[in-house]
């Protein structure tokens, strides 16, 4: 997740981040909440996945996977998303 160049290929790239800009935080935002969330050397786990809490900032990502073919890094933002919804159920 710290090769993303932020250079947001994903985000163009991704039709739910094209109709709900205002709302959906985008597959590179949420790579990098995940990057983050799954840091063990910061303690703000939990502070980090409230701030991505709500029915659109994460949930308006439905796997189309764009982002993934996309990415000139080879990174998986959806794969991140996946594990942050994951992480909001438990
Ligand atoms: S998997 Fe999610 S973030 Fe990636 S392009 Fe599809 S809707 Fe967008
Ligand atoms: S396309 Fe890849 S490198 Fe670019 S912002 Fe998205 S995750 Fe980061």
């Amino acid at each position: 997740m710290y090769e993303c160049l932020l250079c947001a290929c994903c985000c163009t790239s991704c039709p739910s981040y094209w109709w709900n800009p205002e709302a959906y935080l985008g597959p590179a935002a949420l790579l990098h909440a995940h990057r983050w969330i799954q840091d063990s050397r910061d303690q703000y786990a939990k502070v980090h996945l409230n701030a991505v809490n709500d029915e659109f900032k994460p949930y308006r990502c439905h796997t189309i996977m764009n982002c993934a073919h996309a990415c000139p890094k080879g990174l998986n933002p959806a794969k991140q998303i996946e594990s942050i919804k994951k992480l909001l159920l438990q």
